[in-house]
């Protein structure tokens, strides 16, 4: 007979850190560790099918592996009657089924799941420590300023946990930033190593998800699943980037191209985000890899890294509960079309935004300039409601969880937060991609027309992009050139952009 339960303890998807204290101190057999499968979390957007897989591996992974350290676990898939109630009310269930009085969960990373579990059953009975701050510390940075500068918190964050500092506590190398180092473009003939092998077979989560009728996108292999859902994988994910990517990495993090899906990126970001990862454990990882080896792993490489996670992760967290819940509301430029059908499909004769759309659906991945410059470029130039680029992103990445994707996707490359995490939008006409990477050469619209019904369409989109918002972008301080070009152009030619801008919006489905 089991023993008498005193409390119920919530472990939710995205948060599998086998140190947290919760799991590491000695098994309390009064204590009962609930793990579920959850349609409210299948349903909430329609994620893609890798998404759903990968978090409900990892979930049932860590339910094994806390039974076998002793822990008392209920374990429930989607085959347990109770899967479609609310959390609150599957927590009641459970409470009730095992005669426990108290409910306890973690600090959660989601706005609505921690509303939904702090209205049931008041604050978190602890927090997490998953992360390098607690979910105030950027405020509490930027108290009293206008502007969120992510580079002085990244200094800050450097100091802070004495990253990549010389013994007198400076900037290694003398610079905080190599950001003009992470810019190079693959030849076109470069293949990169192939991503780290870590394939298992996920038949029983798909045919199960399937079973129950959830609605996904996307491809998948299940025999041959390739995002890490167990601690070990994470771990020998992060020792191959080390050894083979990132002596690349910083260079060619900015390359866009169609050879290949990952290139010289970590594809990290799903460990990391269920938590199987610390990033300080990342961080550490990277830094030593450069103090060991530097002529193999050069500071612009690591540091190139090191600022994305101790910089733009934490950064992005701490705008999200800075600006919950008012910030998943703003459209500061009043964008109201729909998203363009082709994001859903891949069916579009732009070259640079085809492969983006398809290695999603394929992967459940596209790296961080495929996000911002073509896809989060090409909804922003068209004028999507924010809502529907958030639907998007939050459901097609294995990694979109909202607190990161809110920011990065509204915020960064949306401008909908009117300059909160960008300083201006993030857009630009096709000379861009043209310089970035390798997609031109084998589109059908060609990239240095500006008009004509053969003319890249981000070409025109661009220019009128600007000319609507003008009130709005012109006096901000790093807008650069644009107005000055635009207002020295031949005014026929600014009208024909114009008109050609228009047919583009009237196309937006079938460019
Ligand atoms: P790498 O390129 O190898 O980078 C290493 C790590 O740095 C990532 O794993 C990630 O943890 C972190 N990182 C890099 N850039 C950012 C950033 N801007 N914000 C936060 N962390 C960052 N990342 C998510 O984890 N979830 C999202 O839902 C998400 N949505 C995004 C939406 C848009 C529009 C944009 C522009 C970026 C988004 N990102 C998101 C950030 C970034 O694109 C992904 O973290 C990255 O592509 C994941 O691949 P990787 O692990 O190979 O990353
Ligand atoms: Fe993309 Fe334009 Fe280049 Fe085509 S021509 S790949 S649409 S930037």
């Amino acid at each position: 007979m089991n023993p008498a339960t005193s409390r119920i303890r919530l472990v939710l998807a995205d948060q599998l850190n086998p140190r947290h204290p919760w799991f590491t101190d000695t098994p309390q057999p009064d204590t009962v560790y609930f793990l579920a499968e959850m349609r409210q979390e299948t349903d909430y957007v329609r994620h893609h099918l890798q998404k759903v897989v990968a978090f409900f591996a990892a979930l049932e992974h860590f339910a094994h592996w806390l039974r076998n350290n002793g822990h008392r676990v209920e374990y429930r898939t989607l085959d347990h009657p109770d899967s479609a109630l609310s959390l609150p009310d599957m927590l009641q269930s459970v409470a009730q089924t095992f005669g426990a009085e108290h409910i306890e969960y973690l600090e959660p990373d989601e706005y609505r799941v921690d509303q939904q579990l702090r209205s049931a059953f008041g604050p978190p009975s602890d927090t997490t420590c998953h992360f390098f701050y607690d979910r105030g510390a950027l405020e509490r940075h930027f108290a009293g300023k206008k502007q969120y500068l992510m580079e002085s918190f990244y200094r800050k964050a450097r100091v802070d946990h004495g990253v990549l500092l010389d013994p007198a506590g400076k900037p290694l190398g003398g610079k905080w930033n190599y950001d003009a180092d992470n810019r190079k473009r693959l030849p076109a003939e470069h293949r990169p190593p192939p991503p780290c092998s870590t394939l298992t077979d996920a038949t029983p989560w798909v045919e199960r998800i399937r079973r129950h009728g959830v609605t996904t996108v996307g491809e998948i292999d299940a025999q041959h699943f390739a995002w890490p859902t167990t601690p070990e994988a994470a771990q020998s994910t992060l020792d191959y980037f080390v050894e083979h990517l990132l002596p690349h990495f910083g260079s060619y993090q900015d390359h866009l191209g169609p050879q290949d899906a990952f290139y010289y990126h970590s594809r990290l970001s799903f460990s990391l985000n269920c938590k199987h990862l610390h990033p300080s454990d990342v961080v550490r990882a990277v830094e030593a890899a450069h103090r060991t080896q530097p002529d193999r792993i050069g500071l612009a490489q690591a540091e190139g890294f090191i600022r994305q996670i101790l910089g733009w992760r934490e950064y992005v967290r701490g705008i999200y509960w800075a600006r919950m819940p008012e910030y998943k509301t703003l459209n500061a430029l009043n964008h109201t079309a729909p998203l363009p059908a082709w994001f859903w499909t891949g069916e579009t004769r732009m070259a640079c935004a085809r492969h983006a759309v398809q290695q999603t659906l394929q992967h459940a991945y596209a790296h961080h300039i495929q996000r911002l410059m073509v896809l989060g470029n090409l909804a922003l130039l068209l004028g999507t409601h924010p809502d529907e680029v958030d639907t998007w992103y939050l459901g097609v990445f294995v990694d979109a969880l909202e607190w990161v994707e809110l920011p990065n996707a509204r915020g960064m490359s949306q401008f909908a937060d009117g300059g909160i995490v960008g300083t201006k939008p993030y857009v630009s006409s096709g000379q861009y991609l043209k310089k970035q990477g390798h997609y031109c050469g084998t589109c059908w619209y060609s990239v240095d027309q500006k008009t004509g019904p053969k003319a890249c369409p981000l070409n025109a989109l661009y220019w009128d992009f600007h000319a609507r918002h003008r009130a709005k972008l012109e006096p901000l301080p790093r807008i650069g050139y644009a107005y000055p070009t635009w207002d020295k152009m031949d005014p026929n030619h600014r009208l024909a952009l114009l008109e050609q801008a228009a047919v583009w919006h009237a196309q937006r489905d079938t460019l």
